[in-house]
């Protein structure tokens, strides 16, 4: 056809990043979910978890205890999705990640099914944005820079593929844990 006939190529829409760290509680942030890094009993606990349910309000663990009466809590990798009752953030989505044995138990496998399963809960209920704090590196003693890198993969590899959510917050507690994720992203894994 000839030249004046073709129509115009779109210019290339910039699509800011859809992944973005943030060095804050995770309680206090405004994302449509954020994913708690919950126990199998989904009856709360120390750590993040029992600061959401703190910040959170009964509502939360109301919901767990129903989901508990229905299917015997949450197995190891998987997640289930609640209210987020007084938080700022609408929804929690609870993932029980893998307590650190070594490394040889299907940790890493675990961790990354603990990311791609509360991603999918977000997508099935077409969530704007989800902040994730660092699954499994406080009690459970995953080593942070291995799972910074699980968590770094899977939210990138989950976003390329995916429409929903629109945008995913890795949530650092600390200087450390927001140095490890920048280098993860620098690193362009
Ligand atoms: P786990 O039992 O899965 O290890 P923890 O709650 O002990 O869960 O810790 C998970 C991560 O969450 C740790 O890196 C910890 O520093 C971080 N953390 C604890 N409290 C908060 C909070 N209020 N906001 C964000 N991250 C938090």
């Amino acid at each position: 056809m000839p030249d004046i006939m073709k129509p115009t190529p779109l210019a290339p829409t910039y699509e800011p990043s859809r992944l973005r760290i943030e060095q804050t509680d995770i309680t206090k942030l405004a994302t449509t979910a954020i994913v708690n890094a919950a126990n199998s009993s989904l009856l709360g606990g120390g750590g993040v978890d029992g600061a959401i349910h703190r910040a959170g309000g009964p509502e939360i663990l109301e919901e767990c205890r129903k989901i508990r009466a229905r299917q015997g809590g949450c197995k190891t990798g998987e997640a289930v999705i609640t209210t987020g009752g007084r938080l700022p953030a609408g929804y929690v989505i609870h993932t029980v990640g893998p307590v650190w044995n070594g490394g040889l138990k299907g940790e890493p496998e675990l961790l990354a099914s603990c990311y791609r399963n509360s991603l999918r809960i977000a997508a099935e209920h077409k969530l704007d944005s989800v902040g994730f704090p660092g699954i499994s590196t406080g009690i459970y003693g995953y080593p942070k820079e291995e799972a910074a890198a699980i968590a770094v993969r899977e939210v990138q590899q989950w976003l390329a593929a995916h429409e929903w959510p629109k945008e995913v917050v890795l949530v650092a507690f600390d200087g450390q844990a927001r140095q490890l994720y920048e280098r993860q992203l620098a690193s362009g894994s």
